[in-house]
């Protein structure tokens, strides 16, 4: 089977977009999905807010994070070696020996992340995790002033890992977190635009900016948007590899549909009303608990102004804030699929109040 990847969604995986730094996928967003909106903002943040039917009720509000993981540079030393702090939660682990690409004034600067050989590390040392400092990045700088002509304090770097399709339709990317939640809101409106005159509902797609280190555009969004309704879409945890201990982390897996969590965080008239649409789309559900305000954009849109019923849709993904982490994008278009046909459902007057 020759599965082919949207080119929207290829677009955005392309896109180099840590925390605070999101310009290349801003700009992906802006060629897609402005296009197709009735209105399209940015805001202070970063965020980029598409708007259909702004005469619609209720307002739905569709939330994907467009940032991703990085490194910030923070310091050169003598002989041209850069230091960097790291953007979003990394495993230490996954840092050295990997090709980076730096972002700076001037264009991309290519470098790699070193540290000292295991020939040249005492015994006990080579079973410790590295500290931050203790890794660098090489661009093949001599000095420091070689090296602060080419990259500024405050230059940001990822990974240069692009996406590869590896079986059928699992693809494998450094950003899927969370490229395929921005997608999926975009594309929903860019579908939902196509469909016509069907729709009572104001929806409102954003990608914020700035989740991976504190839900930080959503909180603005949301304040902005000031929906009645609103779903996050981001990455949630396939807990069907090796090591996983299903007693801890429940029973998902790549391929079996979206996640609907269930929980505090979560309205249960959403809930309930995703998981019709799914029935009644024969979209495939997966399903997971969480007691407390979960690890994403939920979290701060359910708080926004007066409160926001808010549903979580997570698509499955194997080795999160790795380089190389796993998604099926079957499941990407099941999660778009779902969001189009909720937007669909809602009435004029729906308010999922409980
Ligand atoms: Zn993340």
């Amino acid at each position: 089977m020759n599965y082919e990847a949207p080119p929207f969604l290829l677009e955005l995986l392309k896109a180099r977009s840590p925390s605070g730094y999101e310009y290349e996928a801003q700009a992906v967003f802006d060629a897609r999905v402005k296009p197709h909106a009735d209105t399209y903002e940015r805001d202070a943040l970063g965020n980029r807010i598409a708007t259909l039917n702004p005469s619609g009720d209720p307002v739905l509000m569709l939330a994907g994070h467009m940032d991703e993981l990085g490194l910030i540079i923070t310091y050169a030393n003598k002989d041209g070696f850069l230091y960097f702090d790291t953007i979003g939660g990394h495993d230490r682990v996954m840092i050295p020996g990997r090709r980076v690409v730096i972002r700076t004034a001037k264009g991309p600067v290519k470098g790699v992340t070193g540290k000292r050989a295991i020939h040249l590390m005492e015994e006990s040392d080579r079973k410790k995790v590295p500290e931050i400092h203790e890794i660098w990045i090489d661009i093949g700088a001599k000095t420091k002033e070689e090296a602060l002509s080419i990259v500024a304090i405050g230059d940001t770097a990822t990974y240069d890992q692009d996406f590869d399709l590896i079986r059928n339709s699992i693809g494998v990317a450094r950003a899927f977190d969370n490229k395929v939640g921005a997608y999926a809101v975009g594309e929903t409106l860019i579908r939902l635009r196509a469909a016509g005159a069907l729709q009572e509902a104001r929806v409102v797609s954003v990608a914020t900016a700035q989740e991976e280190i504190g839900v930080r555009g959503a909180t603005t969004a949301a304040y902005a948007v000031n929906p009645h309704i609103a779903i996050a879409v981001d990455v949630s945890h396939a807990t069907d590899h090796p090591d996983c201990d299903n007693r801890k982390y429940g029973e998902t897996k790549l391929g079996g549909g979206p996640i609907l969590c269930r929980g505090a965080n979560i309205n249960p008239w959403v809930f309930e009303r995703l998981v019709s649409c799914a029935t009644e789309a024969k979209i495939p559900l997966q399903f997971e608990a969480d007691p407390r305000p979960t690890g994403t954009d939920a979290r701060a849109i359910q708080m926004g102004r007066g409160g926001v019923a808010t549903g979580l849709v997570g698509i499955p993904l194997r080795y999160m804030h790795t380089p190389s982490e796993l998604v099926d994008l079957a499941d990407v278009e099941h999660c778009v699929q779902l969001l189009t046909a909720f937007a669909l459902s809602l009435k004029r007057g729906d308010r999922a109040h409980w």
